[in-house]
């Protein structure tokens, strides 16, 4: 029999990519598909507590088993901000306006130090695992690249001189915070 699970997102392509992986062993299902409209509340204080509150959501209204990832980026010379307020930080969720606040923040600042974080937390018969993915790179001053999506376009991964978003997607997809978080997820549901 096939275990399911539920992968806490609305986003079809990040689903269809971890269910090929894990079929047949696991048939993974999204929030769409469990018929979970409400916008779960991010209310904690890290990556793994907002990770977690999705997690638990799902397991709590649900009852199956679950996993929800939680992504930010840590800039050194603001404290780590913007971290878990990546999707906000200039008081609104437009890319553009984020990037460009963020920019602002650091300007004149010679440590451009930064990294992008994925907290994954999983749920299985009631107990979380939680995996992280981080990749150190550094910022910008200007933006460059097309592809991608929020502050892509300002970070340069350590061992590259290309942005993230002037790299091809595929490649990004292969070395980003997300997919290590998502390999360590995907191992260990491979053992389990
Ligand atoms: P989420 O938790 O994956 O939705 O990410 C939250 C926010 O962090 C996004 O809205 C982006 O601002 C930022 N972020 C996370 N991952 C990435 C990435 O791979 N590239 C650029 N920005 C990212």
């Amino acid at each position: 029999m096939e275990n399911q699970l539920v992968f806490a997102t609305n986003n079809e392509h990040k689903t269809k990519e971890v269910s090929a992986i894990l079929s047949p062993k696991y048939k993974v299902l999204n929030l769409k598909d469990i018929g979970c409209d409400v916008d779960i509340p991010e209310t904690g204080n890290t990556f793994a507590e907002n990770a977690t509150l999705k997690s638990s959501y799902v397991v709590s209204h649900f009852k199956m088993d679950c996993f929800a990832d939680d992504s930010g980026l840590e800039v050194d010379a603001l404290n780590n901000e913007p971290g878990i307020y990546s999707a906000r930080y200039s008081g609104q969720r437009g890319d553009e306006a984020n990037m460009h606040y963020l920019l602002q923040k650091m300007e004149g600042e010679n440590n451009r130090n930064a990294r992008f974080k994925t907290v994954i937390s999983l749920i299985k018969n009631g107990a979380n695992y939680l995996f992280e993915g981080v990749i150190f790179g550094k910022l910008v001053t200007e933006p460059r690249g097309q592809n991608g999506f929020g502050y892509d376009p300002i970070f340069v991964p350590d061992g590259y001189d290309i942005t993230f978003a002037e790299m091809d997607s595929a490649e990004k997809n292969r070395i980003s915070h997300r997919a290590i978080a998502m390999q360590k997820l995907i191992a260990f549901l491979q053992e389990a």
